[in-house]
């Protein structure tokens, strides 16, 4: 019998963590916390704990990944399974961390004879993955945090054509209808307006961050500069030799000391942005802020078109959307 438990990020924005039991046994997709004041952690407790047999991690982002302590907290010793990327991204170790390789892509892996999973590119961030998971007799697909439409890293679906008992899609930008290559462009057109003026982007660890850094330096002559704190991010595009659509993809870029703030275009941590008030500010995500900003929306997650494809291409007996406090009404605009 599958029994499933949302033990948070359906109707809000984090803590993702989903409890899935099927005949006494259990796992566990994703472990997040809420990106709030307080860390609003997942209701996960040591019941739960007790009948999981492998926590299966999509990215390295806090909302799915920082409740991993408490799980251990709770007494989990079983595998935590993520791609290797995803755990170079890590700010900590934990004890069982299970990494498949590159190789195994497109591939059965085997955990024990009754848990296998297979996993492709999500495109959110550089090595977030989908995980389609043969847990004993339940078919179970889950998205991760999903994009679409990506520039520089790549996005795949399950090829083989599955009914799946339960699926997991992202609805993160339900309410939205975007169209990512159309939001370049007029980045691009914005930034060609200003040559004289310095321009920042508050900027997220996230394929968001290299789609725009990299389709500005390939369609804009003005220097490209990164911020320490997200220097991390493009180190591992630049050495990856997997997960990137290799047209897009440039290999030299983008190093630079902030202190010489002229007519560049700087990529810096959301939390940087007050340091620079001579520049213009873009901002690309949802907006929290008061001030003198231009905001041009880029999706990270899917919008309403995005969800409408996934659950066509995704065939389950039942759908839990993920990621958003939005409920999703496909069908009713
Ligand atoms: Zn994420
Ligand atoms: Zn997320």
């Amino acid at each position: 019998m599958l029994n499933v438990e949302i033990l948070g990020g359906v109707g809000e924005y984090g803590r993702n963590c989903f409890y899935i039991e099927v005949d006494g046994q259990a796992i566990l997709l994703d472990c997040g916390i809420m990106k709030n004041a307080q860390k609003t952690p997942p209701s996960l407790t040591a019941a739960h704990i007790e009948k999981l047999t492998a926590i299966f991690i999509s990215h390295s982002h806090i909302d799915h990944v920082g409740a991993l302590p408490i799980a251990e907290q709770l007494g989990y010793t079983g595998p935590i399974v993520m791609s290797e990327l995803t755990q170079c991204q890590l700010k900590q170790c934990y004890r069982n961390t299970s990494i498949f390789s590159d190789a195994s892509l497109g591939q059965w892996v085997s955990i024990s004879d009754q848990l296998a999973f297979k996993w492709g590119y999500s495109g959110h961030v550089i090595g977030s993955v989908w995980y389609q998971i043969r847990f004993r007799s339940k078919m179970i697909f889950y998205s991760g945090d999903y994009v679409a439409d990506t520039y520089v890293l790549q996005t795949t679906l399950p090829q083989d054509d599955l009914l799946y008992d339960i699926a997991f899609i992202d609805s993160g930008h339900v309410e939205k209808h975007v169209d990512n290559q159309v939001v370049l462009q007029q980045i691009v057109q914005f930034v060609q307006a200003y040559p004289q003026q310095s321009i920042i982007f508050p900027s997220s660890f996230s394929g968001k961050t290299l789609d725009i850094a990299t389709y500005l330096y390939q369609h804009t002559a003005r220097p490209i500069y990164v911020e320490q704190s997200l220097q991390a991010l493009f180190q591992q595009y630049i050495e990856s030799k997997s997960n990137i659509q290799i047209e897009n993809a440039i290999r030299e870029v983008f190093w630079s000391p902030m202190d010489n703030i002229e007519t560049g275009l700087y990529f810096v941590a959301e939390q940087e942005a007050k340091h620079y008030p001579q520049a213009i500010a873009i901002y690309t995500g949802y907006l929290h802020k008061k001030g003198a900003y231009h905001h041009f929306f880029y999706k990270t997650h899917p919008d309403y078109e995005d969800i409408v494809q996934l659950s066509q291409q995704i065939r389950a007996k039942q759908v839990i959307y993920f990621h958003s406090a939005f409920p999703v009404q496909l069908g009713c605009v």
